[in-house]
């Protein structure tokens, strides 16, 4: 074919340049996203039918999708509640039923007794044999009997690929579309192949046009099972090159960044050593290690990105008060924002009982703070004589101003993406100066996901428990049980020891909790009358809320009843037993961080998680991994397998990280060898890596241009 040198390559090249594609066609395409040629290639398939092979209806089971070829037996309308025609069609091998409830009379008189039919369609179990609804079917003429005397007919040369479609774009459509495309990558200029050959042969991996050929049109002999689960070669190819991508985009992001001015905090360390010196412990070594990972970050003129990742109850909160203190020595502000109210009023008191005999002025921002009291807050942080802020997220995104801030400390929050990430570093700039942001969570980030989703940050990990901890031991039990339970928690109490009683709902709805924790308090209180019982969630005024768990702190109940607004930071040791109730219905990382609230003293702790029957197996799953371990690494990692990225890291709501093919369970494989590849494009062929990242992130790879 002739083409005009002129054309410009298929990342610009509009889809209108493919035949069959009109500007109404392109309209269309658009809402899937299909802009260009290059997007039509990759908008890979959904999963594929067989159609290569007539199939022997007698070796048909339920739910498979096949080509059958075979004999009209009977013909026969139905009338009932609705008008159907119903088929007999039989090869010799067995014999299925068509059904149809939409037809034309012509179409009827063609599916005549003794016609020969082909048809495509997925078998269903039907009330007397097995049936195809509505297949697509053709009549033919020129069907012979094959070696095994079953008739055979013209069939697909390559497997079938199913698109993502939308409405207006039929399957055939987008075949002739991606046949379209890659005729013309096959062509020049064509597609560019941007992973180097050294890479390729590495890794034994086939070149993209090979592997974007098979991966739309797979070759008869191609496995059925290695397409449909993604381990095809073809396939690992593109989610590799699409994983790199993602990982170039976050590197260059923190290259940027890290080319960016952050004001150098030096600091003798003189408040560091009085806090230390008044505390009633000392750091574990992984606390220190930590400590000093982040204060060589902080004396840096580039911005600090640190993600601090320890288990529940490894002492992030005191490694974040040596972080706050070292910018305030050094003259400037800290703020710390907390995803919670509560837990943001549990480090208020924590920092006011560490700072203020420092002489340090803290202020306090809190949803339900009446106008004058948050509008003297920001006075005070404009000008600059409160020095630390804490309070919950919402809270910094609405005016808040700073003299001099130089550390934002993020507590909890995984679910932080780079879009917010980038959205409060913008926040804090101050001439051209970015604070430093140190990040904290207790939900371990396996390797797969630090690598692609979290390639700005630097990372630190606490991975030593504070000493004396003892391990959460943890029970399964049906609330057909209760009544035990309800003993348990009375003999507990009676030897001095303290409890929580947790109370979940299925609905999102916080005043239905408050309600159902409400009730559970009245019934426990006639249950266990001797028993000193508090009562704390979400609906409470703040003053209330903390007077209840200083009332619990301070050993004068027994027994807290509480909605799930303890799952962080909450931290009375002498409380060792838990009750979960309805726990089938939380997911593992929060079970993980409910249960961290026990175990924090000496004595022995126990969980009790429980559920209302029947469990589903996901259900017990997650329970069964609860009881098995308390290694929040281990915890994450089967959160991972059992929900995947998407939802461990709520990555659906912020946006951060859509992958179109890679899976980061399924290819985890693929995760160390990406950095390698990431080195070797960035230092020989960094003319490449913008292409890769557009190719691949779209219009998504604007948060790049910071
Ligand atoms: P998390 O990492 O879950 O935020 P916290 O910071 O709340 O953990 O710490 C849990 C508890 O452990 C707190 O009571 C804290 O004072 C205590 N703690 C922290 N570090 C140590 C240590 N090195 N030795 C003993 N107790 C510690
Ligand atoms: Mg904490």
């Amino acid at each position: 074919m002739n083409k005009a040198p002129s054309q410009p390559p298929l990342e610009s090249l509009p889809v209108t340049a493919l035949k069959g594609a009109g500007p109404r066609m392109a309209e269309r395409l658009a809402r899937l996203g299909l802009r260009t040629v290059q997007d039509v290639l990759f908008h890979l398939p959904l999963r594929y039918q067989d159609r290569t092979r007539v199939v022997p209806i007698g070796t048909l089971r339920v739910s498979d999708e096949a080509v059958i070829v075979g004999e009209v037996q009977l013909s026969e309308i139905k009338l009932g509640r609705r008008r159907m025609l119903l088929v007999r069609v039989a090869d010799g091998s067995g014999g299925i039923l068509l059904r149809f409830f939409h037809f034309s009379a012509q179409q009827q008189a063609g599916l005549a007794r003794g016609a020969m039919v082909r048809c495509f369609g997925e078998v269903r179990a039907g009330p007397a044999m097995l049936e195809m609804v509505h297949p697509e079917y053709r009549v033919i003429a020129d069907a012979a009997p094959d070696a095994q005397g079953y008739a055979t007919t013209a069939v697909d040369e390559c497997l079938t690929p199913v698109y993502p479609a939308t409405e207006g774009v039929q399957q055939y459509t987008l075949r002739a579309l991606s046949s379209a495309a890659l005729d013309l990558a096959a062509g020049e200029p064509g597609l560019q192949e941007l992973l180097p050959a050294e890479i390729l042969a590495r890794l034994k991996l086939p070149p993209l046009l090979d592997a974007l050929a098979y991966v739309h049109r797979p070759p008869p002999d191609a496995s059925l099972t290695m397409l449909q689960e993604g381990s095809h070669p073809a396939q690992q190819r593109l989610a590799f090159e699409e994983l790199l991508a993602h990982h170039l985009s976050l590197r260059l992001l923190r290259n940027k960044i890290q080319a960016s001015r952050a004001p150098q905090l030096n600091a003798p360390g003189r408040l560091m050593n009085v806090l230390l010196d008044s505390l009633p412990f000392a750091l574990t070594g992984a606390q220190r290690r930590v400590t000093d990972e982040i204060m060589r970050d902080l004396r840096r003129a580039s911005p600090m990105q640190r993600l601090v990742q320890g288990d529940v109850g490894s002492g992030k909160t005191i490694v974040a008060a040596l972080a706050v203190l070292h910018a305030v020595e050094a003259g400037f502000q800290a703020a710390v924002m907390a995803p919670t109210e509560l837990l943001a009023e549990q480090h208020l008191q924590n920092f006011t009982r560490w700072l203020a005999p420092l002489d340090l002025e803290i202020a306090w921002l809190s949803g339900k703070q009446p106008g004058k009291a948050r509008r003297t807050m920001l006075e005070r942080l404009a000008s600059g004589q409160a020095t630390v802020a804490v309070g919950t997220h919402a809270l910094f995104q609405e005016g808040v101003e700073f003299a001099s801030l130089g550390l934002i400390v993020v507590d909890e929050q995984h679910r932080f993406g780079v879009h917010q990430r980038l959205a409060l570093r913008e926040k804090g700039n101050q001439l051209g100066r970015h604070p430093h942001q140190l990040i904290m969570t207790a939900t371990p980030i396996p390797r797969t996901l630090a690598m692609t989703a979290y390639a700005d940050l630097d990372s630190s990990i606490i991975d030593e428990l504070p000493p004396g901890r003892t391990p959460v031991e943890t029970v399964v039990v049906p609330d057909t049980r209760r009544a035990e339970v309800v003993e348990r928690v009375r003999g507990a109490c009676r030897t001095g020891r303290q409890a929580y009683w947790v109370c979940t709902l299925i609905e999102e709805s916080e005043t239905l909790q408050c309600q159902a924790a409400a009730d559970t308090a009245v019934q426990l209180t006639e249950a266990l009358p001797e028993l000193r019982i508090g009562l704390v969630h979400g609906r409470l005024k703040t003053s209330e809320k903390a007077q209840v768990m200083a009332a619990f702190k301070a050993g004068e109940l027994d027994l807290l009843v509480a909605t799930t607004v303890i799952e962080v930071g909450v931290d009375v040791p002498n409380a060792s037993l838990m009750i979960i109730e309805n726990a089938e219905r939380l997911g593992l990382a929060q079970l993980h961080q409910l249960r961290g609230r026990v175990g924090r003293g000496a004595q022995k702790s126990s969980c009790i998680l429980m559920y209302h029957g029947p469990l589903s197996r996901d259900g017990r799953a997650r329970l069964a991994a609860l009881r098995e371990t308390n290694d929040g690494f281990e915890i994450a990692r089967r959160d991972l397998a059992l929900r995947g990225p998407g939802e461990v890291l709520g990555t659906r709501q912020s946006g951060m990280l859509q992958l179109h093919i890679a899976d980061l369970v399924r290819d985890q494989a693929l995760i160390p060898k990406i950095e390698q590849a990431a080195e070797l494009l960035l230092q020989h062929y960094p003319e490449r890596v913008p292409l890769l990242i557009s190719r691949w992130l779209g219009e998504a790879a604007r948060y790049g241009d910071v």
